[in-house]
């Protein structure tokens, strides 16, 4: 793909007071505009009654290494939590747009981007796009990079991501996190937003090499910038259930690191490679398989933990 840092005005972006019922998937304009809580429970002082003390729970789904499952974590997890009548915000903190793509947004065609929004040219309600799967989500665009080098020059980039999601803060009740396959900037704030981490990690071998750099980096960031963080827990994905090696890694994971390992592992299986090609989540798009099941009882897992329920 090219970078395409052009910024286009959009209808989207001259009538933003107009709320609309489309959806991303299906829709001309993607930017669907959302007026603050359009679509939420809140009272008249624009808080919602059940977030008032605490806002959502903001979740972070880091590893620096690529290719073991954050972006479909993300939209599954994201999906799953929607199901259960949660109200959803997914953030893609990735150059490469991979979660927007798998929505259903083509990052070319975004107007308001997180970029943008990080850099202090949009608030987060300009760029926020209704999905198809119940879920709201603020795209990325290639040039996210761009954004990563402007914020390197900021003072307080770490805390830039916190402070833009005080303004949705009564709007949600779970924030969901995709980072980008590295510990650099953007990560660091939205570890530093963020109340847990959840560390997704292949069954596979060497899988666990990196964990100890991020946990590091984490202990860092409790100490000098989010004493709140805490490490949720290591989701297993890429799980063979026939295979012994696979099984021996989910066996080593806990223990390695001492911590929690969210239940239940989420299997290798064809269908996740289907779901984003069609810009809907393997929850929608193959809905009683067995990775849609897993996700649903992931979600379920992590609901617990978050919100004792
Ligand atoms: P990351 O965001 O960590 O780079 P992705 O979520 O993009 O990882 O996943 C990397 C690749 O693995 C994608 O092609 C995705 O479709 C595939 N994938 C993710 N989870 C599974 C799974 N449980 N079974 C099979 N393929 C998967
Ligand atoms: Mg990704």
């Amino acid at each position: 793909m090219t970078a395409s840092p052009t910024k286009r005005t959009s209808a989207a972006q001259t009538s933003s007071s107009k709320p609309s019922a489309s959806t991303a998937t299906g829709s001309e304009n993607p930017q669907v505009r959302r007026r603050a809580g359009a679509t939420s429970r809140t009272n008249r002082s624009g808080r919602s009654d059940a977030n008032a003390a605490t806002g959502p729970y903001v979740l972070a789904v880091a590893n620096q290494k690529g290719g073991v499952a954050k972006t479909t974590t993300v939209a599954s997890l994201g999906a799953a939590f929607a199901e259960m009548g949660k109200r959803v915000l997914l953030i893609d903190l990735d150059a490469q747009a991979c979660l927007t793509f798998s929505l259903g947004v083509d990052p070319d065609t975004v107007a308001v981007s997180i970029n943008e929004v990080l850099i202090g040219q949009a608030g987060i309600r300009d760029a926020i796009v209704e999905c198809a799967d119940g879920v709201h989500l603020v795209p990325s665009v290639i040039d996210l990079a761009g954004a990563e080098a402007q914020l390197l020059g900021r003072p307080g980039r770490e805390f830039v991501l916190r402070t833009i999601l005080e303004e949705v803060e009564s709007d949600y009740d779970i924030v969901l996190l995709d980072c980008s396959p590295s510990l650099g900037v953007l990560t660091l704030a939205a570890l530093t937003a963020a109340r847990g981490l959840l560390i997704p990690m292949p069954c596979e071998m060497l899988s666990h090499r990196g964990v100890g750099q991020l946990l590091d980096t984490v202990r860092d960031v409790t100490r000098l910038l989010n004493p709140k963080l805490e490490v949720i827990g290591v989701l297993p994905t890429l799980f063979d259930g026939r295979s012994a090696h696979s099984q021996a890694v989910l066996a080593d994971v806990g223990e390695r690191y001492g911590l929690p390992v969210i239940e239940p592992p989420i299997p290798k299986t064809i269908r996740f490679a289907e779901a984003p090609a069609v810009g809907r989540s393997i929850l929608t798009t193959s809905k009683s398989s067995k990775g849609a099941r897993a996700y649903r009882a992931a979600a379920k897992s992590l609901a617990g933990r978050i919100w004792g329920a």
